[in-house]
């Protein structure tokens, strides 16, 4: 079983303010080992589940926040960004026989993670087909693309529960819940046994059932936090200002949807 997990960092257990994900910040180093940690467990679940290679993308901020060499030997890390319009699952094709995501976040607009944002600071919020999108919904359906299901997801509360509205058959495991600027943790242990105990579960099962269906077409709305972002992002070819802080994109084609997120968000 050939094996894809996308990790990011403001989902982990702990993480609550932005100094403790930017790496020339002194807070961040805590939160790199824990991320490194997690990673490293889901990895392990997934070896226990008969996995025989894994694909690990760092899809946090620089992408170079993970300690390859804590890693297990099997997997293969993706550092630093290609420009790939798969961006968070870059790589990912129909080879790989699961998707997990570790770390992951509440979308923008959300009061789910105090760390909320979808892909950049810029945009207030992102919807597909009417409901708000996370990065987690954004490339769920890119593997969806290639045919990938999406099984696990960790992270904060507010990411778990939209992912089971999404793909109601993934696991999914909270490590902490957001409460304005705050957040409530578990621990980092009992994450990382959790995380493990989680992933290798998640892969035992009938891993077809968390296939996501792919819609036959896309509406996307995003809304930016600034209006001149707005204008701007208006004049990607198909894009139309719905109002002065929003474009709409469609398209039968989730790829061009891909496209459209690498060039705006
Ligand atoms: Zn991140």
């Amino acid at each position: 079983m050939k094996v894809y997990i996308s990790a990011d960092l403001e989902g982990v257990t702990g993480a609550t303010h932005w100094d403790e994900t930017e790496k020339l910040k002194p807070d961040y180093s805590e939160f790199r080992e824990q991320m490194t940690a997690e990673v490293t467990a889901a990895c392990e679940g997934a070896l226990q589940a008969g996995s025989t290679e894994i694909w690990v993308k760092d899809a946090h901020s620089t992408a170079r926040n993970l300690i390859a060499s804590r890693l297990p030997r099997e997997v293969r890390l993706i550092r630093g960004w290609s420009g790939h319009p798969f961006s968070m699952v870059q790589e990912l094709d129909e080879n790989f026989q699961a998707l997990l995501m570790i770390g992951y976040h509440s979308w923008a607009g959300s009061a789910a993670n105090p760390l909320a944002h979808t892909v950049s600071g810029k945009i207030a919020g992102l919807k597909i087909n009417g409901c708000n999108a996370s990065e987690l919904h954004m490339y769920a359906y890119a593997a969806a693309l290639v045919n990938v299901p999406l099984v696990f997801v960790s992270g904060d509360k507010g990411i778990c529960e939209e992912a089971t509205l999404l793909v109601p058959n993934i696991s999914t495991l909270a490590v902490k819940q957001g409460s304005g600027n705050a957040t409530v943790n578990i621990h980092p242990h009992l994450a990382v046994e959790r995380i493990r105990d989680g992933v290798q579960a998640a892969l035992q099962r009938d891993v077809s059932k968390c296939r996501l269906p792919r819609p036959e077409h896309f509406t996307v709305d995003i809304t930016y936090k600034d209006h001149a972002m707005a204008r701007k992002a208006s004049f990607f070819p198909g894009a139309v200002s719905t109002d002065p802080h929003t474009i709409q994109f469609k398209s039968n084609d989730y790829f061009e949807v891909l496209r459209l997120f690498a060039f705006v968000l």
